[in-house]
């Protein structure tokens, strides 16, 4: 990824999923997508990162009026999460729709990139709404990146000012059918706050590329903060409870918290922006 930079993070893009891995930890940033180091040797991870972007084409094909039967009869899981959508979607505003929307916002330097599932753009409020093909929501997916970035650069790049904006997720592994989906509003405060946050946070992002082009490390997350016992670079960072063989490096899905293995996924290959595949869990 670094290459990508040229020698200076003028072109550097970034999505949800890098500003969330930032947050947690710079130096496992700088591990998985400046060294790119970990998460391709693992085939479970791979599955499933494929059939999520199958459903989310499919979720695209839908939309635009397409069959889904034949290429969703091949699998249980797409079979499945279709009918649980079709039983009951989300609530969603009127509105022009256009699934698979992409949007780039210059911002510090960098090129921010969100991708919508679908995007609802009604008279007086626009929706975005993310399919997650699992059950769970992470308890902070209020204040998680996704939630943040993707209401931050709607406001940024819509006429809509961000009391008519929300963002929906809709889970399509949710035990309980009615609480599906998950809808958050957004404020003029909110968004001057993750301004505030985004512009400092990228601020530091270059400076610690700087020092990384020099030969220094990101630095690591304090051990206080309890990151280094669920990651699986504690070895290589020194960072290991018990010593464990060849384990070092080697990201596992079980490792990451939804929100960041699918922020990883994403990001391990996002050198070009049309490469992108969004959500794909
Ligand atoms: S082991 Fe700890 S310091 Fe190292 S990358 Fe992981 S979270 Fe960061």
């Amino acid at each position: 990824m670094l290459n990508t930079l040229d020698s200076t993070a003028i072109q550097m893009q970034l999505s949800q999923g890098h500003l969330s891995v930032l947050s947690t930890c710079p130096r496992k940033f700088q591990h998985l997508y400046l060294d790119q180091l970990g998460l391709h040797q693992d085939p479970q991870l791979q599955e499933r990162l494929d059939l999520g972007a199958q459903f989310h084409q499919l979720m695209q094909q839908q939309e635009l009026g397409l069959s889904v039967e034949s290429v969703s009869l091949a699998n249980l899981s797409l079979q499945r999460w279709l009918a649980a959508f079709s039983a009951q979607p989300p609530a969603m505003i009127s509105g022009d729709r256009q699934s698979e929307q992409r949007r780039i916002l210059q911002f510090e330097g960098y090129l921010l990139i969100a991708v919508y599932d679908l995007l609802i753009e009604g008279a007086e409020q626009a929706q975005i709404l993310d399919w997650k093909t699992y059950a769970r929501p992470p308890a902070n997916l209020q204040t998680a990146w996704q939630t943040r970035l993707y209401l931050f650069m709607l406001a940024e790049t819509s006429d809509y000012p961000p009391e008519q904006l929300s963002i929906t997720y809709w889970f399509a592994e949710a035990n309980n059918r009615a609480k599906c989906s998950l809808t958050f509003a957004y404020t003029q405060t909110q968004h001057e706050q993750t301004r505030q946050e985004l512009s400092q946070r990228l601020r530091q992002l270059t400076s610690w590329l700087t020092g990384y082009q020099a030969g220094q490390s990101l630095p690591q997350v304090p051990i206080s903060a309890n990151e280094c016992s669920k990651c699986s670079f504690d070895l290589r960072c020194d960072r290991a409870a018990s010593p464990v063989e060849n384990r070092a490096g080697l990201v596992s899905e079980a490792q990451l918290s939804p929100e960041t293995f699918i922020g990883s996924l994403e990001l391990a290959i996002a050198t070009d922006i049309n490469q992108i595949p969004e959500i794909p869990l």
